[in-house]
């Protein structure tokens, strides 16, 4: 079951969007400097499911796409529980992105976000704003993936 710690929108984590971005515990990542430490205990914050409709119905009029940021466990139930969200999302006519802090490729089970950011970061190579990056950011654009990172650089 993915749980959250809190929600905040934002025009800045997806170019061109304004953004309901949702924070979810329990990442399993390790990252050195990581920026929110929390995020990465087990179980922390609310189950979403009790809130997620509501939350959609209260920001649906602010926001044009949902972020989930970071994937929690990872684990195959957790995955089901965000593609049930991301239907929601898409018939409320918004956009759906992730931000996943693994060192990865688009995934299968990614394939129906509009937005998927990859990367671990390290503080060597700098955050997403920083040409020297490793993250990447892809946005679908007619059923491909499109490499959009460049439009974070400072
Ligand atoms: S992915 Fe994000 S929340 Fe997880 S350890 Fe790395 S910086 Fe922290």
């Amino acid at each position: 079951m993915l749980y959250y710690t809190e929600v905040d929108l934002s025009s800045y984590e997806i170019p061109g969007e304004t953004t309901l971005n949702i924070y979810i515990s329990g990442c399993q990542n390790r990252c050195i400097d990581c920026h929110y430490p929390e995020l990465q205990s087990n179980e922390y914050g609310e189950p979403l499911n009790l809130n997620f409709k509501r939350i959609i119905e209260l920001y649906s009029n602010y926001a044009t796409c949902i972020c989930f940021m970071g994937e929690g466990k990872g684990t195959i139930v957790e995955r089901d529980e965000m593609q049930e969200y991301i239907e929601l999302i898409h018939l409320a006519s918004m956009k759906a992105a992730l931000y996943c802090g693994r060192d990865t490729t688009i995934e299968s089970w990614m394939e129906e976000f509009d937005y998927v950011k990859i990367g671990r970061f390290y503080p060597d190579k700098g955050p997403l704003t920083a040409p020297t990056t490793n993250q990447k950011m892809y946005m679908k654009e007619r059923n491909k993936w499109i490499d959009i990172t460049y439009s974070f650089y400072c």
